[in-house]
């Protein structure tokens, strides 16, 4: 399914233009308009699905196919000294485009690319929160 309203829709039918660097029958690759780092490329199913919450299984294993190969061959073109790949879902985690898509970020020693978090420390009755709740 589409969305008529979803830029990354449009982008990825083909009916906005963009700087592609691979496209399949499920997907297009294309560089990101405001880079992290040089080649930062994004991972867009043709079919729309607002992110990991709802895409479907297939898909998804695909996808993440896909973003291995281009890693492969982007540190081949780029080279670059390791890569990213970072995937947001909702707003609270940084979301602002909501059609499901894998960002590639290739990586540079020395590079000031701001990813990361401030490293907490896993609490006992956080632990056990969570362990007793998954089972
Ligand atoms: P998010 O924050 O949703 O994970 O990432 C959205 C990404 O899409 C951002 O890195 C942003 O720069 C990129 N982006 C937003 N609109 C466009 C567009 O029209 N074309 C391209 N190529 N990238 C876009
Ligand atoms: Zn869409």
């Amino acid at each position: 399914m589409k969305d008529k309203d979803c830029i990354f829709c449009k982008i990825a039918a083909g009916e906005i233009p963009s700087a592609t660097l691979y496209e399949d029958e499920d997907f297009r690759v294309i560089l990101d308009l405001s880079p992290a780092s040089k080649g930062h490329a994004l991972i867009l199913p043709k079919e729309h699905y607002r992110n990991l919450y709802d895409i479907d299984e297939e898909t998804a294993a695909k996808a993440f196919v896909l973003a291995k190969k281009m890693v492969k061959k982007m540190t081949d073109v780029l080279g670059c000294d390791g890569y990213n790949v970072v995937q947001n879902n909702e707003e609270a985690a940084g979301q602002t485009v909501f059609h499901f898509h894998m960002h590639l970020i290739p990586r540079y020693k020395g590079d000031n690319v701001g990813l990361g978090w401030k490293m907490g420390e896993l609490t006992d009755a956080d632990k056990e929160e969570i362990l007793k709740k998954i089972k």
